[in-house]
């Protein structure tokens, strides 16, 4: 059980081995097969797990470092998480350059449109700021190629799961789809069932 087992690229592996990554936990072990073959995918795990590796490291490697407009859309339910995953994100991704944007309420909206005008690889937003930025037309989703919506369950207790629903409608049909819950209430299944391709599920 080692990252080597898994078809991850020097620039990420290097990345991992500053992180002190040394051997993947549980869930990567069960993710990072499966993602490298662009599965849809419904993970039943913890905070605490390791799971922003085990959905970063794959799609920091498959994103292309040319392409201008976000390829890579993550729905948290807070900012607090918003903020750790663009950095996980970024500290995967060093050695590639990946540049990952976070989106969210209480910080100035301009300061998120001009951010958004460079090249954007990641976005990682709360639900009501990422609408927020697609009705005002500053967040470009056409070329998004993985949806990756983290604490689905926590998003269903604070009342954002029909503003989920909306942005998930407004993402390109060809794409990847990852959701991770440490619980999978019926609204949450229902969602996966309505909006993803024959999901794997994983539980830890
Ligand atoms: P997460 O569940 O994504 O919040 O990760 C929990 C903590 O585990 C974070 O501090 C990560 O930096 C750390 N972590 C993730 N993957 C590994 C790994 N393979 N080896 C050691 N630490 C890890």
């Amino acid at each position: 059980n080692k990252f080597t087992d898994f078809p991850i690229s020097d620039d990420i592996r290097r990345a991992l081995t500053i992180l002190k990554y040394d051997t993947p936990t549980e869930v990567q072990q069960k993710v990072l097969p499966l993602a490298y073959e662009s599965l849809d995918l419904v993970v039943k795990s913890q905070t605490g797990s390791g799971k922003t590796a085990a959905f970063g490291i794959p799609i920091a490697d498959q994103l292309e470092w040319e392409e201008k407009k976000p390829q890579v859309l993550i729905l948290t339910p807070t900012r607090e998480l918003a903020v750790q995953v663009r950095e996980d994100i970024t500290n995967i991704g060093r050695f590639k350059r990946v540049k990952a944007v976070a989106l969210y309420g209480k910080e100035p909206f301009s300061k998120q449109r001009e951010e958004l005008k460079q090249k954007t690889h990641v976005v990682v937003g709360t639900p009501g700021r990422v609408l927020d930025h697609i009705e005002r037309g500053t967040l470009d989703l056409e070329k998004i190629t993985h949806l990756i919506i983290d604490e689905a369950d926590e998003m269903l207790n604070r009342g954002f799961i029909e503003q989920v629903e909306d942005i998930i409608r407004e993402v390109p049909d060809n794409r990847v789809t990852m959701v991770f819950s440490a619980t999978l209430p019926k609204d949450i299944e229902s969602l996966c069932h309505a909006y993803m391709k024959d999901p794997t599920y994983i539980e830890i």
